[in-house]
């Protein structure tokens, strides 16, 4: 006969393991809520920001979020057909919501652009007054 004590330990044991995976567990959880904590916290204040480094020169609306640019793609082999997967980041060097124009390089918002220049711009390209 096996002595009882032995299965003793080894259900301490067993007790002590699970126990130890919830802390793991939880501590992971704790520290990714963190982690997005202060994600969101650093996007409100690089969207501040951005709202004020960025604007449109003709009706001062700021920008609301920044330009979103290619970060490198993978292809995935793991479908039906292999595909190429486009990655996007963030570049919190220029707005997303303005374009600049290629004759006075100012700011505009989608309102006070088109195809490449501002409306003063256009305005001055075709010799017309232009407002919206
Ligand atoms: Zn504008
Ligand atoms: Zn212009």
């Amino acid at each position: 006969m096996p002595s009882d004590w032995k299965k003793t330990i080894e259900n301490w044991l067993e007790r002590q393991k699970l126990e130890k995976e919830a802390v793991a567990e939880q501590d992971k959880i704790t520290r990714e809520e963190n982690i997005k904590a202060q994600e969101k916290v650093s996007r409100e204040a690089k969207l501040k920001v951005l709202a004020e480094t960025f604007s449109c020169f003709i009706c001062g609306k700021k920008s609301a979020y920044p330009k979103m640019v290619s970060a490198g793609g993978y292809l995935d082999t793991g479908g039906l057909n292999d595909h190429y997967v486009d990655r996007w980041a963030d570049d919190w060097s220029q707005p997303g919501d303005l374009e600049k124009c290629e004759d006075c390089h100012r700011l505009a918002c989608h309102d006070h652009y088109k195809d490449g220049r501002c409306i003063k711009c256009w305005s001055i390209k075709i010799n017309q007054p232009l407002s919206l």
